[in-house]
Parts: structure tokens; sequence; C-alpha cells
């Protein structure tokens, strides 16, 4: 029997340039691809039109190649499948586990306020549930006159529907139970963009068979939500190494301002590749 093959991928989103940062996360990504024997895919996660920037991918893609980086092609761009994603809501809808949300984030502090609290999950505190509780007519009536919406992740029907633990295999911090009652009714198909982050990754991951997702730690705690989707998406739960992220000489977590000095600048500075990666050191 021949071994399933690992697929990874490094997924940027082109809203500046890349940074040191960038560079030790994908190399994250594609040593591991390496070490497994494994395909590594690009992918470019510009479905937020608002903040990015065609012109950056074309500097992601230079950046990359001058770390050493090789992908397969075609590079996979968000921007061109919003129908997958699209269809994956639809999905999401037809069974009820999406409802459509008009709140604008005043209407969301004003309720919070007017409860006295909030139960305050891991980015932020959870939407209270307003608009889960209109009738089918009052949505009606308000998406016909016009007024724009989200759509929200239903959580307890969606956990009623899966009436299962829902775990994931996570290389540092071991067995994990999904815990999504942190993010609560989560925004799944923003107002703006017709999709959300959490969506299209989800889809993507599923769709170019990504068996082993290699991210900073900063995206551990919306793992808890993706198990979720990919069980209500039937999508196979891959395998998550959440890596430290970049800090300095010090221990200390690279402030924004160090940040900012892009691999274009060092690279035009004259640093060489070699240079750069002696000067990545991943936190605790
Ligand atoms: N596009 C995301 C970012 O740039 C990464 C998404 C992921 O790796 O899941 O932070």
């Amino acid at each position: 029997m021949t071994e399933p093959v690992t697929v990874t991928r490094f997924a940027p989103s082109p809203t500046g340039h890349l940074h040191k940062g960038h560079a030790f996360a994908a190399w994250q990504a594609f040593n591991f691809a390496r070490e497994q024997n494994g395909r590594f895919l690009l992918r470019i996660e510009d479905i937020d039109f608002n903040r990015c920037d065609p012109a950056n991918t074309q500097q992601i893609l230079e950046d990359l190649a001058w770390l050493g980086l090789e992908w397969e092609e075609p590079v996979r761009i968000q921007s061109e499948h919003l129908d997958d994603y699209q269809k994956a809501a639809e999905t999401l809808k037809d069974r009820g586990f999406i409802y459509p949300c008009f709140c604008t984030r005043k209407d969301i502090e004003r309720e919070i306020e007017a409860a006295g609290h909030a139960p305050h999950g891991s980015e932020g505190p959870v939407y209270p549930g307003i608009c889960r509780a209109l009738s089918i007519d009052e949505r009606e009536t308000k998406i016909a006159s016009g007024e724009s919406y989200s759509l929200r992740l239903d959580l307890e029907k969606a956990l009623e529907a899966t009436a299962r633990q829902l775990t994931w295999s996570d290389s540092g911090a071991g067995e994990q139970c999904a815990h999504p009652e942190r993010l609560g009714d989560a925004v799944i198909v923003r107002k703006d963009i017709g999709t959300s982050y959490h969506l299209a990754v989800v889809v993507d991951d599923g769709l170019q068979g990504v068996t082993d997702i290699v991210r900073g730690i900063d995206l551990f705690e919306s793992t808890h939500l993706h198990v979720v989707l990919q069980e209500l998406l039937g999508i196979p739960t891959p395998n998550y190494h959440h890596h430290p992220l970049l800090t300095d000489e010090t221990g200390a977590r690279l402030a924004k301002r160090n940040q900012s000095i892009t691999l274009k600048a060092l690279r035009e500075s004259g640093m060489t590749v070699e240079e750069l990666r002696t000067l990545l050191h991943p936190g605790p």
C-alpha cells in the first residue's frame, strides 16, 4: 500500500509586502513538506478586496522565490474562486446552519451594554444572537427592503447536528477538543466581500487536499471554528502544526515596527538569504 502524500501550503494575504515574520512562516511550511517528501502549495488569500492589492501578490511571488521556495503551479488565487465559497455557503444555508444577521457593530455593542455583560470569546465578545431570533417573515421583509446582511453560523444547530465531540490533532498542543463556543455565532459570509477568511480557508484546504496545515500560533483559536465548518461541509480535518511566532534575538515578539522591514528592503540592502535565516528566531 502506498503511504498518503503530505500536502501543505503557505497562504499569505497580499495586504502589504512580506516581512521577516512571513519568511519564517513560509519556511516552516515549506520545510515541513520537504521533510515529509510531500507537496507544497502556495495560495494567495486576497478575498478582502478592501485591503488586498494585486501588486503585492507579484511582490510576494518574487520574495518567496528569493527565499528559495518552490511551489506547484498554478497558484490558487482566492479571488478567482468566489463561486466555490458561495456554493459552500449555499450548502450551509440550505441545511439551516447559517442565518442572516442585519446588525451593525453599533447594534451589537448596544445589546451587549444593555445586557450588562457578554460572554467573552477568544476574538472579543461573542455575538449576542439578536438576529438568530428573527422569524422567517422578519428576515424576508428586511432582505426585501434592501437591508444588507452577513451570514452567521447557528452554532447551537451546528453542534446538535454534529452530535459528537469534534477534535483535531495538533503537533504542538496535542490532541485538542474543539470549543467553538469561544467564537460563538461567527460571521461565515461577510456583508462586504460575500465570504470570510474562515469559510474560504476551510473550503480551499479541502479542495486542494491539504493534509497538514502549518501556520502561526496566532491562528490557533480559529481552528476551533474551522473543524466545525469541516464537519458541516464533509471536509476531512487536516493535522495542524501551529508554530510559534518570530521573535527578535532577545526572545521578545517582533514589534510591528521591526516587522515592517520588508523582505524586498532587506534584499535590496544586500542581505543574503543565508544571513536572513540566521536572524529568524522562533519564540517559545
Ligand atoms: N491568509 C492568512 C494570513 O495571512 C493565513 C491563513 C492560514 O494559514 O490559515 O494570516
